[in-house]
Formats: structure tokens, C-alpha cells, sequence
């Protein structure tokens, strides 16, 4: 796990630091990667898939979070966490980042 700080003041990255070595570091307030999400997804359940179409002319996805691209294709990403009925993709990194503050809950 790599982290970048930049702009902050050395007290907030001294503490920072600190907090990195417990867990990892939940998205600033202002993480590019928020768009209103919680509306949707928080607390959601969550099931980790493969990635398939979702019909003939509905081939690919987007994360919620970053935009990376799920897709069958090569270059894409073929699995993340996808809410019960496809409709709304997250991708593994993303996951991780935001998980604890959503509150998703997992199914095998
Ligand atoms: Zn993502």
C-alpha cells in the first residue's frame, strides 16, 4: 500500500502517519472519487462476481467510485463488488478504501 500526502501541514502528517500503520487510511472528505454514493450504496449488501454483460447492448460498467471500467474485454476489470442485482459496480481498490465508512456487508 503506497500513500501520497501532499499539502497537508506536518502535524496532521505526523498523526497520519501514525493511523497508516493500524489500518488504512480512510478517503479524505474531499476523495475526487465521492459523488453522492451514499445515497445508494450505503449499508448496501455486496457480493464479489465475475463481471458479465448485462445484455447484448449493455457490455460494460463503470466503478461508482473511480470509473474504472469492468468489462469482459482484455484491459478491463473482470471482477469487483457489485450490488444483488449488477447494477452498480465498485471496483476491489475502491472497496477497500471505502468499506468501513459504508458499511457494505459481504456475501460469498
Ligand atoms: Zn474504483
Amino acid at each position: 500500500m503506497v500513500a501520497h500526502f501532499s499539502g497537508w501541514f506536518d502535524g496532521a502528517k505526523k498523526i497520519e502517519r501514525r493511523k497508516m500503520s493500524e489500518q488504512r487510511q480512510r478517503p479524505a472528505s474531499d476523495d475526487w472519487r465521492r459523488n453522492g454514493q451514499e445515497e445508494h450504496l450505503l449499508g448496501r449488501r455486496l457480493f464479489f462476481k465475475q463481471y458479465r454483460r448485462y445484455s447484448e447492448t449493455w457490455e460494460h460498467d463503470h466503478c461508482e467510485f473511480c470509473n474504472a471500467k469492468f468489462s469482459e474485454n482484455d484491459g478491463d476489470l473482470h471482477e469487483g463488488y457489485t450490488t444483488e442485482d449488477n447494477y452498480y459496480w465498485i471496483s476491489t481498490d475502491c472497496f477497500e478504501d471505502f468499506k468501513d465508512e459504508f458499511q457494505w456487508k459481504v456475501d460469498e
